[in-house]
C-alpha cells in the first residue's frame, strides 16, 4: 500500500485545531520536519549551514519563556554573555534598516520594515554561535522549526534557494513535493496565544534579560509596553 506524503501531513496539523496551544504547536511542527525530511530527501539541510538564521525573528513572550530554559540547558554561561553583547552591538547600532525598524512605531512601517530587514539578511541571528549552531536549540521558536518544511500556498513555499535550486536542478518545483499547509499551524500558533501576549525582535528579548554580570537571567519577564521598543499584540502579528 503507498502512503501519501499530503494526506500524513494534512492528518498531522488537523489535530492542531482541537486545543491551540504553542507547546501542541512545536510538537506538531518537530513531527512535520522528521515526516517531511523522510518524504522529501532533498530537503535535508546541508551540514553546517545557517542559511536560515541570517535574520532577527519576531517572537512571542511565550515563545521566550521556553527559550530561555533552553539557553541556560544548551550554552556555556560564556556562550550567553557573548549573545548578549552580540545582541546589544546589534541594537546600539545607529543606522540600517534594523534601527529604522526599531524606531516604527505603527504596525505598517513596522510591517515593511521587519520585511526588510529579513530580506537583506543583514544580521545574522544573534543565538548562531560561530559554529553555526543555535544555542537555544531545544528551545528555538516555530519559525525556525517550520522554515524549509512547509508551505503558505502553492505559489509561496517557506523553502531557502539551496533546496529551489536542488529541486530545478533536477527539473523539479516545490509544487511536486506537496509540502504540509503553514496555514493550520500559523492559526493554530496564534490562536493558542492568550490576547494580553506581546511580541518582538529576539535580539530585544535578549537585552532586556541581560543581568549584572552580563548573563541571561533566568526568569522570563513581560515586555515593557512603554514605547521604548517595538512590541505588537496578538492581533498586530496576525496582519504581518
Ligand atoms: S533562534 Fe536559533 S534556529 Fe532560530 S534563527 Fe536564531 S539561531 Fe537560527
Amino acid at each position: 500500500m503507498s502512503i501519501d506524503p499530503a494526506r500524513a501531513f494534512d492528518r498531522v496539523t488537523g489535530t492542531l485545531q482541537d486545543d491551540p496551544n504553542l507547546i501542541a504547536t512545536l510538537e506538531v511542527v518537530d513531527t512535520l520536519n522528521v515526516m517531511v525530511e523522510g518524504a522529501h530527501p532533498i530537503l535535508r539541510c546541508p551540514d553546517g549551514c545557517a542559511r536560515c538564521c541570517l535574520q532577527q525573528v519576531f517572537i512571542s513572550e511565550e515563545e521566550w519563556a521556553i527559550l530561555l530554559p533552553a539557553l541556560h540547558r544548551d550554552s556555556t554561561a560564556d556562550e550567553r554573555r557573548r549573545i548578549v553583547r552580540r545582541a546589544r552591538r546589534l541594537l546600539d547600532r545607529k543606522r540600517g534598516p534594523l534601527r529604522r525598524a526599531l524606531r516604527a512605531r505603527n504596525l505598517e512601517d513596522l510591517s515593511r520594515l521587519t520585511m526588510t530587514v529579513d530580506r537583506r539578511r543583514v544580521q545574522r541571528c544573534v543565538l548562531l554561535t560561530n559554529d553555526n549552531l543555535c544555542a537555544g536549540y531545544s528551545g528555538r521558536p516555530m519559525v525556525c522549526r517550520a522554515f524549509g518544511r512547509v508551505s503558505h500556498n502553492l505559489d509561496n513555499p517557506m523553502l531557502c534557494k539551496i533546496f529551489l535550486d536542488r529541486l530545478s536542478d533536477e527539473g523539479r518545483s516545490h509544487r511536486d513535493l506537496h509540502l504540509p499547509d503553514f496555514g493550520p499551524v500559523r492559526a493554530a500558533y496564534l490562536l493558542g496565544t492568550p490576547e494580553d501576549i506581546g511580541f518582538t525582535l529576539l535580539p530585544i528579548f535578549v537585552v532586556l534579560h541581560a543581568d549584572a554580570d552580563g548573563d541571561l537571567m533566568t526568569e522570563p519577564r513581560q515586555l515593557p509596553r512603554d514605547g521604548d521598543w517595538p512590541v505588537l499584540t496578538r492581533e498586530e502579528v496576525a496582519l504581518l
